[in-house]
């Protein structure tokens, strides 16, 4: 190797390693986008899909599902199970049993969509993990809305029922006088 083409090697080296510093000092003044998982997580977007939940009706708290069936036969999966009963004084059925198969799941929206009264929807949760895989073949999301129930009640405490007086008690007749001895 020449002489010149050993100079030559040094300033591309040079060059090189200047251009390096370069992108390197640009990069360390850039806002930090780096997420300390799990001690800080990410708001999902807003068409995230994540396993099926049950809605919670904002004025109410209770389940919107009225276990009608069409989620399950709209599922091209066979991978919900539900059952419902009709409560003592209302008009109609609620859910009582839902269950999901997230195993078999394609997210494809078909359950969302069939559904008629917004019941259900894709949950925003991506931290599902467990140990055990039965968690996610028969996901209680149930349970889950009961959970969210208990949530939305101690967020809206209910105020306490009106306090019903007694009925006015009947003031005892007089007893009647002593009969009056004849002489
Ligand atoms: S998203 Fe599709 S596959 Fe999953 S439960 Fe709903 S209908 Fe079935
Ligand atoms: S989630 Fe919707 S479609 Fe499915 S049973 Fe409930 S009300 Fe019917």
């Amino acid at each position: 190797m020449s002489l010149f083409s050993s100079i030559s090697e040094v300033f591309k080296g040079f060059k090189s390693l200047l251009v390096g510093m370069r992108i390197t000092a640009g990069q360390a003044v850039k806002p930090t986008i780096t997420v300390q998982y799990p001690h800080q997580t990410l708001k999902m977007p807003d068409r995230f899909r994540g396993h099926l939940e049950l809605t919670i009706d904002p004025a109410t708290g209770q389940t919107k599902c009225t276990a009608c069936g069409l989620c399950v036969r709209a599922c091209p999966s066979d991978c919900i199970d539900l059952d419902g009963l009709k409560k003592e004084g209302e008009k109609r059925k609620s859910v009582s049993k839902y269950e999901q198969n997230f195993t078999q799941c394609s997210l494809c929206g078909c359950c969302v969509d069939a559904c008629p009264s917004d019941a259900i929807q894709y949950s925003k949760d991506y931290n599902v993990v467990s140990f055990n895989r039965d968690d996610f073949g028969k996901m209680d999301l149930f349970r889950k809305a009961e959970i969210k129930k208990q949530d939305w009640l101690k967020a809206h405490p209910q105020p306490p029922a009106p306090v019903v007086p007694p009925p006015p008690t009947t003031p005892a007749a007089p007893a009647p006088a002593p009969e009056q001895k004849q002489p």
